[in-house]
């Protein structure tokens, strides 16, 4: 789950890792309260989940409220890679003196914690890595141990900033190991880290991705879910709480389990078709859910025929069976659909769903033979 640099920046005050002060807006007149109210100068910043604002256009300073007008205008409704900017956040602006790369991520092939200290920042951290490797100082963390306080002085002096940013960049690194491990984040990346020219080192930028898994245990992360940006399509699915990405194609996807989703949008793909979306029912069935999940491939007018993709094991065929036709009761579908079902009382299932079969309702015995009939009647519609 990614935050946005304004909720980032949110994160880290909690954990008192200085920021500049500022504030979130929706509007060009909400950004001009919000700089008035900090005072000028202001830089305006695109709220997207990619990088490279500045460089798009996307991250503006402003010396009064006429030109936080104008920088505010042209920033709300920007395409930044793809991604519209719907809310800027409007920061003091701070004199930099220097730019500096700090962040902890998880080293899967390591099986521990990374952190990544660099006296070149402001860039893509994959460019140093790739131009200029021995720039960044590694350590690991271990994540019993924590980052203890000799080993962060060693790593701030390996990376080799600047003396009067050394007590700072300690004293931040610090509260930056204990938000990463206390907010069960997966990165916490601050590029750039800034030494000030009156010799303060503070947050310019936030990245923080936190783990989804631990939602349970920080009941707060529901505004970062809720936030986070869907299509249409996706903001119908998570309303519904189903496990769905959009995709671009024209089959639509149903299957229980997220590998067997992941495997169903391979075949199609394999088959020379398109799947229009992943989407993971779990493992349960039932006509509810599937009755949503027809709802939301429904709605997507790029779909043309539904695959779905069913192994029985704890849910039995039968009850899958039935949760099918149940759902097909309820929902009218545009789209012809093509059933594989297997794994537990699948005879059974298919039996069930015998009565049923027509032009527009097929059972396939196999995932392959089901992907080939799916794209093959999103190809030529009936
Ligand atoms: P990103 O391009 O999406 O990573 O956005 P950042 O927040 O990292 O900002 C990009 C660059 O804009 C920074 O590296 C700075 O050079 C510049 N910048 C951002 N905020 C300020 C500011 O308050 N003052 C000045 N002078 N430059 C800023
Ligand atoms: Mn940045």
């Amino acid at each position: 789950m990614d935050l946005f640099e304004y909720q980032g920046k949110q994160l880290f005050a909690r954990y008192d890792i200085p920021v500049s002060p500022g504030g979130a807006a929706d509007s060009v007149d909400d950004t001009v309260a919000v700089a008035d109210r900090i005072g000028y100068p202001v830089v305006v910043k695109a709220q997207v989940h990619v990088g490279g604002r500045g460089k798009a256009g996307g991250i503006q300073l402003a010396a009064n409220a006429e030109e936080c007008r104008r920088h505010a205008t042209a920033i709300l409704g920007m395409d930044i890679k793809g991604h519209t900017v719907g809310r800027v956040w409007v920061e003091q602006a701070s004199d930099i003196a220097r730019e500096y790369y700090a962040s902890f991520t998880l080293d899967r092939s390591a099986k521990t914690h990374l952190g990544m200290l660099s006296a070149q920042g402001g860039v893509e951290i994959e460019d140093v890595a790739a131009n200029n490797p021995d720039a960044i100082a590694r350590i690991h963390v271990d994540p019993v141990e924590g980052l203890t306080a000799g080993q962060c002085e060693e790593w701030v002096d390996a990376a080799g900033l600047d003396p009067e940013a050394r007590s700072g960049t300690i004293d931040i690194l610090t509260k930056l190991w204990r938000c990463y491990e206390d907010a069960d984040a997966d990165l916490v990346e601050i590029n750039p880290l800034i030494l000030t020219t009156d010799g303060v080192v503070r947050a310019l930028d936030a990245k923080v991705t936190l783990d989804g898994n631990s939602v349970f245990r920080h009941p707060e992360y529901k505004e970062y879910e809720d936030t986070q940006p869907r299509d249409a399509r996706e903001e119908q699915a998570y309303r519904k709480g189903l496990q769905y990405v959009g995709l671009d194609g024209t089959v639509g996807v149903i299957a229980n389990g997220a590998g067997l989703a992941m495997s169903t949008v391979d075949v199609v793909n394999e088959v020379g078709g398109k799947p229009a979306n992943f989407l993971d029912i779990g493992g349960g069935a039932n006509a509810d859910v599937m009755a949503g999940a027809l709802e939301v491939i429904n709605h997507d007018p790029a779909v043309k025929s539904i695959f779905i993709n069913i192994f029985g094991g704890i849910t039995k065929g039968e009850e899958v069976a039935n949760g099918i036709v149940q759902a097909l009761e309820r929902v009218a579908i545009d789209s012809p659909i093509v059933i594989r079902l297997d794994g537990t009382n699948a005879d059974e299932g298919r039996a069930i769903l015998e009565p049923h079969r027509s032009e527009r309702l097929r059972v396939e015995p196999t995932m392959l033979d089901a992907a080939r009939a799916a794209v093959e009647l999103a190809r030529h519609p009936r």
